[in-house]
């Protein structure tokens, strides 16, 4: 019999997670019947969506949502081979059994010199969320200015070097020096700690004069509504994530965009990434090429050890990361 390790969710979060807000459970698993996996956590994701869907999604007790890659141990099920590694959809687990209907295969032309991780990341949903949220939501085209926020994280990295793939200017912030130093290393055109600049808007401004084109927002509040009055007229807000505000526990106020929307005739539009779960391949493929080319780089902020998932999660949502975060059983 396999035991599983497991973390729950003990208590709704208040505020900023704490570590006390997790509870770690053993589960036993039952034999496989025919048709079905076992499967062992290689390497589990911690993302800001989490927090938010845990207060829409979860009760206290349930295992904590998650995603991870994960390697085949057993199997009754003739389309899953022993020893293949697959992505899953089984929360904060070191073990788990699937009839396999909800297990993604890693792209065929994967190279074995490759993480596996990454399919966690740059070639996984947060490169997705670039891909299909530059492409789709904000309509770059070469020549344009293209902002992006959270811009050392697993989504702006990725969101800057498409942008600079795309032919267009790319403008980044981040919330310490050595994030910014990382975003110049990725050809990022511009790029600022937004901590310790005296003015936002000046920073935005001295970045690009002529204001922006696209916006791809990851953090929301405060930033937002400042960079929304620095868009060119017809600009394109790609409204990504609202990290600044998943751990109020009152909601901020504002902005309040009427009159940069009107005036300026923008567009802003909110987005999941699942929207184009029909073209997944497409845009994992498209990723996979650019990153085995070089085109595309990443890194990864692995916290070694399952019993720190709830650290490592935590860390994340301090800016700890640079790159993807993730967790290595
Ligand atoms: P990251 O790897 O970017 O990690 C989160 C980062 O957010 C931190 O490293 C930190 O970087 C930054 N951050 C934390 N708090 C604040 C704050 N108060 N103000 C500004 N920045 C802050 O995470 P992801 O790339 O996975 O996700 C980025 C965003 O994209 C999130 O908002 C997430 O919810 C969203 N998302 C949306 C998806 C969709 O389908 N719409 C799919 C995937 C992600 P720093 O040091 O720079 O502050």
């Amino acid at each position: 019999m396999v035991i599983a390790k497991a973390w729950v969710l003990k208590k709704h979060f208040d505020g900023f997670p704490k570590t006390s807000d997790f509870d770690l459970k053993t589960i036993e698993l039952p034999n496989l019947k025919d048709g079905e996996l076992l499967l062992e956590s290689v390497f589990l994701s911690v993302d800001p969506y989490m927090r938010p869907y845990s207060q829409w999604q979860m009760k206290e007790g349930d295992i904590m949502i998650g995603t991870q890659v994960a390697r085949i141990v057993e199997s009754k099920n003739p389309a899953f081979t022993v020893g293949a590694f697959v992505v899953g959809n089984k929360g904060w687990t070191t073990h788990f059994i699937s009839d396999g209907k909800d297990l993604q295969h890693l792209p065929s032309s994967w190279p074995e010199s490759l993480p596996k991780s990454l399919a966690l990341g740059t070639v996984g949903m947060p490169g997705l969320t670039a891909y299909f949220g530059l492409l789709e939501v904000c309509k770059m085209k070469p020549g344009e200015t293209v902002l992006v926020n959270a811009a050392a994280g697993a989504v702006g990295s990725v969101v800057g070097q498409l942008a600079k793939i795309g032919g267009c200017k790319v403008v980044g912030c981040a919330g310490s020096d050595d994030k910014v130093t990382y975003l110049k290393k990725l050809g990022f055109d511009e790029a600022f700690n937004y901590k310790t600049v005296k003015s936002l808007d000046e920073a935005l401004r001295k970045a690009s004069p002529d204001g922006y084109d696209c916006f791809f927002d990851n953090v929301g509040g405060e930033f937002a509504s400042v960079a929304i009055n620095q868009m060119k007229k017809y600009g394109r807000i790609a409204i990504c994530g609202a990290i600044s505000q998943y751990n109020d526990s009152v909601p901020q106020k504002g902005p309040y965009v009427q009159f940069p929307m009107i005036f300026k005739e923008l567009q802003m539009e909110g987005f999941l990434v699942s929207r184009w779960n029909d073209r997944r391949k497409e845009g994992l493929q498209a990723l996979l090429k650019w990153v085995v080319e070089g085109k595309v780089k990443y890194h990864e902020q692995v916290t070694e050890g399952f019993e720190n998932m709830p650290m490592a999660f935590i860390g994340m949502l301090k800016g700890e990361n640079l790159g993807k975060a993730i967790v290595k059983v």
